[in-house]
C-alpha cells in the first residue's frame, strides 16, 4: 500500500509540505495530460467514491507526527497520484487533520470536478486551493488534458468562476506550457484572460520539469515562456504572475549577494535588462560585468520580446512540484 502520509517535502509554492495520497495506485483521474509525470492514466474515470476510510489516514498521519517535528511543516497538502477530488472522503478526510494539527491544508487539483456542488463544498474546507488551467479552446483542452469523454469544458470554466466568488482561502491556478501544443499567443491569451475573469491570487506558468507520459512532449523555449508571462502580466497585472521552471530559490531582493538574487528573481519572473541594470548599478561598480558572467557561464539567457531586453534564467536541473 503507498505512504497515505508522506515528507514532508519541499515545494517551490508550498515551503515544506506534508504530503496526504488519498488515491490509491493504480493511477485513477479524470484527466489523461500528455504531460504527466506519472504516466498515462490507468483508471480514467469522473466518479467519486471512497478510497481509503478517513480512520486509516488518522493514523497514518498520527504516526507520522511522531516521526517528524510539526516546526518543519509549512502546509499539509494533498497531492495523490490521481485527481484528489474523485474521493468522496475528501471533506472528512480534512476535518480529521485539522483535529489533529493546527496547520494550513493545501489541495492541487485538475479542478476538472469543480461544477459539481459536492466537490466545491469539500474545496472550500481548505485553505490553499491550486487550480489546473492549460487550454481555453476546446481542442487544445482536449489534445494536452485527454479528458474523460462526459467532462464539459464551460462546465468546468463556469465551476471555477463560482468557487471564486464562494471561496475565502487563497487560490492558485497552474497553466503547464507544452511546445507546439498550447503555446501559441492566442491560446495564452485566451487562458489569460479567463483566469482574469476567475481571479486567482497567483498564476503559474509552467513546464514540464519530469518526463512526461508521452514522449514528445516538450516544453516551451525560453522566448515562449518570457512572452507568456507577458501576456499573462498584461491580463492578471505582473503581482500575479509567477514562474514555476524549476529551482527553488524565491528570494526578492537584491542584497549582499547580487549572483544569487539575481539568479533567485529571474527564476520566477523574467526580469527587464534596464531596470536590472538600473538596481545594479546602485550596489556594483560594474553591472555588465556580472550579467555578462552569468550569461556566458550559461546561467541566465538574454531574450528579446516586442523590443524590450530579459534576462531568464536557463532552464536546466528539472524539479518539478
Ligand atoms: S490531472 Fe494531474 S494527475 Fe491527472 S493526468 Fe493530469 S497531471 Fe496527471
Amino acid at each position: 500500500m503507498a505512504d497515505i502520509v508522506f515528507g514532508p517535502v519541499p515545494s517551490r509554492r508550498l515551503g515544506r509540505s506534508l504530503g496526504i495520497n488519498n488515491i490509491p495506485p493504480p493511477k485513477r483521474c479524470s484527466y489523461s495530460c500528455i504531460y504527466c509525470q506519472l504516466g498515462r492514466t490507468k483508471i480514467l474515470t469522473t466518479e467519486r467514491r471512497r478510497f481509503y476510510d478517513t480512520r486509516v489516514l488518522k493514523r497514518a498521519l498520527s504516526e507520522r507526527l511522531t516521526e517528524i517535528n510539526e516546526d518543519d511543516i509549512d502546509y499539509i497538502t494533498f497531492v495523490p497520484d490521481g485527481e484528489p477530488t474523485l474521493d468522496e472522503s475528501l471533506g472528512e478526510h480534512v476535518k480529521v487533520i485539522r483535529e489533529s494539527l493546527d496547520k494550513p491544508i493545501a489541495i492541487l487539483t485538475n479542478s476538472s470536478l469543480i461544477s459539481i456542488e459536492g466537490v466545491r463544498r469539500d474545496l472550500m474546507k481548505f485553505d490553499l486551493v491550486s487550480i489546473k488551467l492549460d487550454a481555453v479552446s476546446e481542442e487544445v483542452w482536449r489534445k494536452i488534458n485527454r479528458p474523460h469523454p462526459s467532462l464539459n469544458l464551460s462546465d468546468i470554466l463556469d465551476g471555477m468562476r463560482i468557487f471564486r466568488r464562494e471561496f475565502p482561502g487563497k487560490l492558485l491556478s497552474e497553466t503547464m506550457l507544452i511546445d507546439g501544443v498550447n503555446s501559441e499567443r492566442s491560446e495564452i491569451k485566451q487562458i489569460a484572460d479567463e483566469l482574469s475573469k476567475i481571479d486567482p491570487d497567483k498564476a503559474y506558468l509552467a513546464i514540464p520539469t519530469r518526463p512526461p507520459a508521452e514522449n514528445w512532449v516538450k516544453p516551451v523555449n525560453e522566448e515562449k515562456l518570457v512572452e507568456s508571462y507577458e501576456v499573462f502580466s498584461e491580463s492578471l497585472g505582473r503581482d500575479r504572475v509567477e514562474l514555476l521552471i524549476g529551482y527553488e530559490g524565491m528570494e526578492f531582493k537584491i542584497g549582499r549577494d547580487p549572483v544569487k538574487d539575481l539568479l533567485s528573481i529571474a527564476t520566477i519572473h523574467p526580469i527587464r535588462l534596464d531596470y536590472i541594470y538600473q538596481i545594479l548599478s546602485k550596489l556594483i561598480h560594474n553591472p555588465n560585468e556580472l550579467i555578462e558572467r552569468l550569461v556566458n557561464s550559461g546561467e541566465m539567457r538574454i531574450v528579446k520580446y516586442r523590443g524590450k531586453t530579459f534576462l531568464i534564467r536557463r532552464r536546466r536541473e528539472m524539479d518539478g512540484e
